[in-house]
């Protein structure tokens, strides 16, 4: 794979891969269906408009990444494509966020935000195992969804365990508790559990901030490999993450989307001014 360079003020070179290897599915990158979208979409807590005017294609089995300084949106953006904010009063959304191919405005009121939310899986910043065995903990969202076969529910735990590469690790200490597995492995967990209900979308919060480097290499390995299956929306605040496991990059500030592009076209030939002082280490 050829790589290319950018030099960073003071911080050395950032390195960005050639585009992924998309020859598996015979698809470039560009050729991707769009699998969700933020149209027009504003977000406000309370009084606070926070995300501004925001138009957002997410392509289909693509990864990609939000970035912006501290403060500019990523999260609340991240968030309001499973209805987060609808746990907290005073949260106002406007516009839409759809899901397609069925093209469901996921905001509108009819639509059950649970629902939503197995369709949409989100992985947060810590890790967040229920205080439950290994087995619970993935079994949860088939469990809420009605299932109760027994032997369906062990078919779909290991299923999903060995997707997020832990079943190897735990498969003789299914009935040990979540919280005694090591960082990384509750965040393989915490992964499991979303893929167990077959999401459409995976959500990633700064899923590494809490990781030493081991456990970051093996999450981004895996968000790499789940790319095959699943759409992938991640907010990092890594550069060198971003350029390693995205497809696509959406640049932030003050709450709009500034730029958004190929990944290799935002690091190495951003259109925007701003977007090339942020990657450069110049702002932010
Ligand atoms: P960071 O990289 O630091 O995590 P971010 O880009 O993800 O930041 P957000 O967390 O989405 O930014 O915050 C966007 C803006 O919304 C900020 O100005 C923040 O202070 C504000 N904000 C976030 N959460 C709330 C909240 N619960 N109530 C009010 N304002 C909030």
């Amino acid at each position: 794979m050829v790589s290319s360079s950018i030099p960073l003020q003071g911080q050395g070179t950032l390195t960005v891969p050639a585009p992924h290897d998309t020859a598996q599915s015979g698809a470039t990158i560009e050729q991707s269906a769009v699998k969700a979208a933020a149209v027009n979409f504003n977000f406000y807590y309370g009084a606070f408009h926070a995300l501004k005017d925001v138009n957002l294609q997410i392509r289909e089995k693509r990864v990609t990444a939000l970035i912006g300084p501290s403060g500019c949106g990523k999260s609340t953006l991240l968030r309001s494509f499973n209805r987060m904010h609808d746990l907290y009063p005073g949260n106002r959304y406007e516009g839409d966020i759809r899901l397609y191919p069925d093209n469901t405005n996921i905001l509108d009121h009819r639509v059950d935000p649970i629902e939503v939310r197995m369709r949409i899986g989100m992985v947060f910043q810590k890790p967040n195992p229920f205080p439950k065995s290994i087995y619970e903990n993935v079994a949860y969202g088939l469990r809420v969804r009605g299932e109760k076969s027994r032997s369906r529910l062990n078919d779909r735990v290991e299923q999903a365990l060995r997707s997020a590469a832990l079943w190897d690790e735990v498969k003789d200490r299914l009935q040990s508790q979540a919280t005694e597995l090591s960082g990384g492995q509750q965040q393989r967990l915490c992964i499991a559990r979303c893929l167990a209900t077959d999401p459409e979308i995976l959500l990633f919060d700064e899923p590494t901030s809490a990781l030493d480097p081991m456990a970051t290499g093996s999450i981004e390995e895996l968000i790499s490999q789940l790319r095959a299956r699943v759409t992938i929306l991640i907010v990092t605040h890594n550069m060198q993450q971003a350029a390693r496991v995205s497809d696509f990059t959406a640049y932030m500030f003050l709450g709009e989307l500034v730029e958004y592009g190929q990944t290799n076209q935002i690091f190495l030939k951003p259109v925007k001014k701003e977007t090339e002082d942020y990657i450069t280490g110049r702002f932010g």
